[in-house]
């Protein structure tokens, strides 16, 4: 038995409608998950999501929040929207956000502080691409990621999630290994424990994400330090999300 609770996320990313909530939502009915599950759905749909949830413990998660209160930000969804909306947890940082929309870690960390203060659990992802992981500076990617994106941030006991997400991997197909993900989590928690403390550390939940499937699933979750997943692409098919769920 894991010290953390373990958590399973769904990544709908720009996919998914009325249909895929109904579906995903019904394949849960009647199942026992130990975990804690969240689905993030694009943003329109979170309101219908809320209503077929009303007898599940499945969860809502945001893929992304402003980094803003209010104003005039054209397109932007805040913290306290989500949250009133009905939201557990927000994604923050995803490769494909720093990638495609220029998120930064001084954003990531902005964002994360505003999770914090209105309720909802942060969830940071980090990873290094193709290239870095080549060239060999994996460590000094996720320092850089994990020491700016959570600056001067104080959890005083409140819930953190890390997201390990190596970009290579994202969609590819190509998961990392159980034993290269476990040491990369092994790190990001040394690194938690030298920004927080060891205690803070030991509670922070650290997912892995990319290519997650139903077959290496069990094999992922049974490392010392990886609390749970981000699935993507698996997770458009509930009954396959279903199937990784059950394992966690
Ligand atoms: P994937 O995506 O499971 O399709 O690789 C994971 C993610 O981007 O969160």
């Amino acid at each position: 038995m894991k010290p953390r609770k373990p958590i399973v996320i769904a990544n709908w990313k720009l996919n998914g409608g009325l249909d895929l909530i109904c579906t995903s939502v019904a394949s849960f009915i009647g199942k026992h998950v130990d975990a804690q599950i969240a689905i993030c759905p694009p943003y329109l749909y979170m309101r219908d999501m809320m209503t077929f949830l009303q007898f599940s413990e499945l969860q809502i998660g945001s893929q992304n929040v402003s980094r803003y209160e209010s104003g005039a930000y054209t397109g932007e969804t805040s913290a306290q929207m989500l949250k009133q909306a009905g939201c557990s947890l927000c994604l923050i940082g995803h490769s494909e956000r720093r990638a495609m929309f220029a998120e930064n870690n001084e954003g990531c960390q902005i964002k994360v502080r505003t999770a914090l203060n209105h309720g909802l659990l942060p969830v940071l992802c980090v990873g290094e691409n193709q290239a870095e992981r080549e060239a060999n500076i994996t460590e000094e990617v996720l320092y850089k990621q994990l020491s700016e994106g959570l600056a001067n941030i104080e959890l005083n006991g409140r819930d953190l999630c890390i997201a390990y997400e190596p970009v290579w991997a994202i969609g590819t197909g190509l998961a990392a290994t159980p034993a290269i993900a476990q040491s990369v989590h092994q790190y990001i928690r040394a690194e938690l424990a030298r920004i927080f403390d060891a205690d803070s550390a030991a509670r922070v939940r650290i997912l892995y994400g990319g290519s997650v499937n139903k077959t290496n699933a069990r094999d992922l979750l049974l490392q010392e330090d990886i609390d749970g997943l981000l699935v993507g692409g698996a997770s458009l098919d509930p009954g396959h999300f279903l199937a990784i769920c059950e394992q966690a």
